[in-house]
């Protein structure tokens, strides 16, 4: 039974009977993993308040070879982040880049998922511009690290490239953009229209370089929160929205 000590983000955690907490943590070394943490309820724990979702630290634990419950000694607190906790859509963005990664993250261990999703979650702490932005951002670029992004600069049909003022569409089924002409030969239910400006909003929220200037609002921001709804449930989720978005979207309306 190997002691393991590794740089974890806690994602979420669970109450576990009446003294104890199981947490999800994203994990440098081991990828994601459950811990419980005995006795992290009782007002005199060890552990304090420091095991709540989004914060960062160094995990200690007992790494039990063929089982998913490891029990956790030890956690040196890196960073909190109970900013997120005062403003609803920092913590509802917060809960959706977690969920992204406690859905779909691989089982092996990924450096730059682990320190993307943490870029991520300090984005949303700091960030004073639009919020909207800035989580569509980060939840579309956790995604591409995770393989799955959306090509939508050609065609994903006949390979033709698509130019700024083109009507195109997304074809949420085929994971990316179709041309007009290639609309007429195909028969998707999972089509919808791609206009020119929701395109090039989708070009910035995609591309970590240069980002879209938050200061900025998104003039498409419903179309970009229905595209990337219903990409993450068609692509990951087996068709049913993330409950983590079902949320986000109730404070962003
Ligand atoms: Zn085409």
């Amino acid at each position: 039974m190997p002691l393991v000590t590794t740089e974890a983000t806690v994602l979420k955690t669970y109450e576990y009977s009446e003294t104890s907490k199981i947490l999800r943590l994203l994990t440098r070394d081991l990828g994601l993993c459950s811990v419980i943490a005995k006795g992290a309820r009782r007002p005199k724990s060890r552990f304090g308040g420091l095991l709540e979702p989004f914060t960062d630290g160094e995990a200690t634990f007992y790494a039990k070879e063929g089982r998913e419950l490891h029990t956790l000694s030890g956690f040196e607190l890196h960073r909190e982040r109970q900013a997120l906790g005062r403003e609803l859509v920092r913590y509802a963005g917060a809960g959706l880049l977690s969920e992204i990664v406690l859905r779909f993250a691989p089982a092996a261990a990924d450096d730059e998922l682990f320190f993307q999703l943490r870029r991520g979650l300090d984005h949303l702490v700091e960030e004073n511009g639009d919020l909207e932005i800035v989580i569509l951002q980060q939840a579309w670029q956790l995604i591409e690290r995770l393989g799955f992004a959306p090509s939508i600069d050609r065609c994903t049909l006949c390979g033709a490239g698509i130019v700024g003022d083109e009507d195109c569409f997304f074809d949420l089924g085929g994971g990316g953009a179709i041309c007009a002409r290639c609309r007429t030969r195909t028969s998707g239910l999972s089509l919808r229209p791609l206009k020119p400006r929701a395109r090039a909003e989708l070009i910035g929220l995609l591309s970590p370089r240069p980002p879209l200037p938050a200061a900025r609002r998104l003039e498409t921001a419903p179309a970009q929160r229905d595209l990337l709804r219903d990409f993450i449930a068609y692509h990951l989720a087996d068709h049913r929205p993330l409950n983590s978005f079902r949320f986000l979207e109730e404070r962003l309306r």
